[in-house]
């Protein structure tokens, strides 16, 4: 039997991900997926800030960069009568608009799933301690006392192989075999919409190129669709959504009927269309009543399903396996307790769940539940959620609260309010090192690191083991002069940031023993049991 730290199940954006990070800290995996190879089809496209700001931790920007598509191409949200006919109202969203770019050191990207799936297979790929298998399935997964025993299927040659793995990550997607066999309960609604994914080529520039968009929907009284933005000139997405509503069953989709649907929704009844395939969906909102089963952690899809109004699932999965990864690595790192991986649920489930919300909130307000009579166009909070994307706050042992209280934020969808209170993200500073300038989230990544104020010359030097430091405005340029009143320290203040970018602990000036201070801190953050 061969036996491993961490088994993968799924070769999704989530473990594709997981795997990455897993060989990043230094942990020897197995992925398995059940298909052949990655996605053939773009669901997924948003990847939104701060999921792009943990790609650059780990080196992969450069590669989806080149994959997917300039923000300058992508920009717009349109609603039309058709492509060619009447546009009805035109948005830039939140996550576009300058100001709530400079809340992160990346610009979003749009980035098809199809495009994006290789480039981290390729990233993950290239670490030696990440061992990918395509074309297997993973069966009979049971927990015994001390592991996790399971087989894994050759679906070329039907051959079985036991396989025994300290911890699982179910990456398994929305119809997650892993959370079934484990009776998991979801919370939320299932089957609120349905749709088919339409995949073609197209050259839509002479209706798209002079407002170029990442959604284009289509407001017609039979037809309510959307055309998604894959390369921006001949290659698209067209969504047909709420189908039952209009008279449509997924099978009535024929490539001719395909074909004449989109020719509707451009507005163009002899556009040339080849079709290249398609999708059939359902909608569904509902979080995973528990994350953590014994060793078994699910993740992405398999934890939470929620409606693609908004673009965060595919976002919060990878979010999820950015949370849990370092930890696993930690405790199998012999440097944390068990304990550290129970602040996994705690920490992911109730954002899954307001993200969730969030997406079907979204949903609702664009009329999907429904046959509309006249065109709907979203709430505004639709694709402008930066609080959702930057501000979470995470309560739980892993984290130490300073005593001070939550920034009282009016609109906690759309508003991100930067702060250093413990659990939340570790605001981005411009810094400068040397000559190169950089933010505080290059700093951010493998492990942990504590920020200090220009005098904290006595945090730097207490730090212990792997543990990085720096004194903002003297190791680093402070070129603003405003990391103290963001991270809200004094001069000799000091913030101790996890490696997921979170913040572990926060002293908001000098202590007289920095080092006892530190070993505490630590110890009560790893669960090795120290109360402060
Ligand atoms: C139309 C549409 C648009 C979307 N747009 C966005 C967007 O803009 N932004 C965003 O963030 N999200 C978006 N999403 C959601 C996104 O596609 C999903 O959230 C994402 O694919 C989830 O990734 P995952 O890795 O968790 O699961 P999946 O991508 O579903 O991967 C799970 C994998 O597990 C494999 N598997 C299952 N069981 C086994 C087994 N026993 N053994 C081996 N392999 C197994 C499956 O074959 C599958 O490949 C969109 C979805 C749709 C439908």
């Amino acid at each position: 039997m061969s036996e491993l730290p961490v088994l993968i199940v799924g070769g999704g954006p989530v473990g594709l991900t997981a795997s990455l990070l897993l060989s990043k800290h230094g942990i020897r995996s197995l992925l398995v997926e059940r298909h052949p190879g990655t996605s053939i089809v773009p669901k997924a496209r948003g990847i939104n800030a701060r999921t792009m700001e943990l790609y650059r931790q780990y080196g992969v920007e450069p590669g989806i960069r080149a994959a997917g598509l300039a923000p300058e191409r992508t920009g717009l949200i349109l609603w039309t009568e058709s492509l060619a006919g009447r546009e009805i109202e035109r948005r830039t969203p939140g996550r576009a608009n300058p100001k709530n770019q400079a809340l992160a050191p990346v610009p979003n990207c749009l980035c098809a799933q199809d495009d994006l799936e290789p480039v981290l297979r390729r990233y993950a790929e290239a670490e030696p301690l990440g061992s990918l298998r395509f074309n297997a399935e993973v069966v009979n997964v049971r927990q015994t006392a001390d592991g996790v025993e399971a087989e894994v299927v050759d679906r070329v040659t039907g051959v079985k192989e036991p396989i025994r793995a300290q911890y699982v990550i179910a990456a398994d997607g929305a119809q997650s075999p892993i959370r079934k066999m484990l009776g998991v309960r979801m919370l939320g609604v299932e089957r609120i919409y349905d749709s088919v994914n339409i995949l073609f080529n197209a050259d839509l520039r002479p209706w798209t190129a002079h407002r170029p968009g990442a959604l284009y929907f289509v407001e017609q009284p039979d037809l309510r669709a959307t055309f998604l933005t894959i390369n921006a000139t001949d290659r698209w997405s067209f969504l047909i959504h709420s189908l039952s509503h209009y008279g449509y069953t997924p099978a009535d989709f024929t490539d001719e009927k395909c074909t004449a649907l989109i020719r509707q929704g451009v507005g163009v009844p002899d556009l040339p269309v080849k079709i290249l395939g398609l999708s059939a969906w359902e909608a569904s909102a509902h979080v995973a009543e528990q994350y953590r089963h014994g060793r078994i952690f699910l993740s992405g899809d398999a934890a939470h399903e929620m409606p693609p109004t908004g673009g965060f699932g595919m976002n919060t999965g990878v979010q999820d396996v950015h949370n849990l990864c370092w930890k696993l690595a930690a405790v199998l790192h012999g440097q944390a307790g068990d304990s550290l991986l129970d602040t996994y649920h705690p920490e992911r489930q109730p954002l899954g769940v307001t993200i969730t919300k969030t997406a079907l909130d979204n949903c609702l307000s664009m009329g999907r539940t429904a046959k509309q009579e006249t065109a709907v166009v979203a709430r505004p909070e639709f694709l402008s959620e930066q609080g959702l994307i930057f501000g979470a706050a995470y309560d739980s042992a892993a984290v130490v609260p300073d005593g001070t209280p939550p920034a009282d934020n009016p609109d906690p969808i759309t508003r991100y309010l930067p702060s250093a209170r413990p659990g939340c993200r570790a605001p981005h500073v411009v810094l400068e090192r040397g000559k190169e300038r950089i933010s505080t989230i290059d700093l951010f990544g493998g492990r942990f690191v504590l920020l200090a104020g220009p005098r904290g010359e006595a945090w730097c030097a207490a730090v212990s083991g792997d543990t990085a430091a720096y004194r903002i405005g003297a190791d680093l340029t402070d070129p603003n002069g405003d990391w103290c009143e963001m991270y809200g320290v004094e001069p000799d203040g000091a913030v101790l940031v996890r490696p997921d970018g979170q913040i572990a602990w926060r002293s908001l000036a000098g202590v007289a023993d920095a080092g006892a201070v530190l070993g505490d801190v630590m110890a009560r953050v790893m669960g090795r049991g120290t109360e402060l």
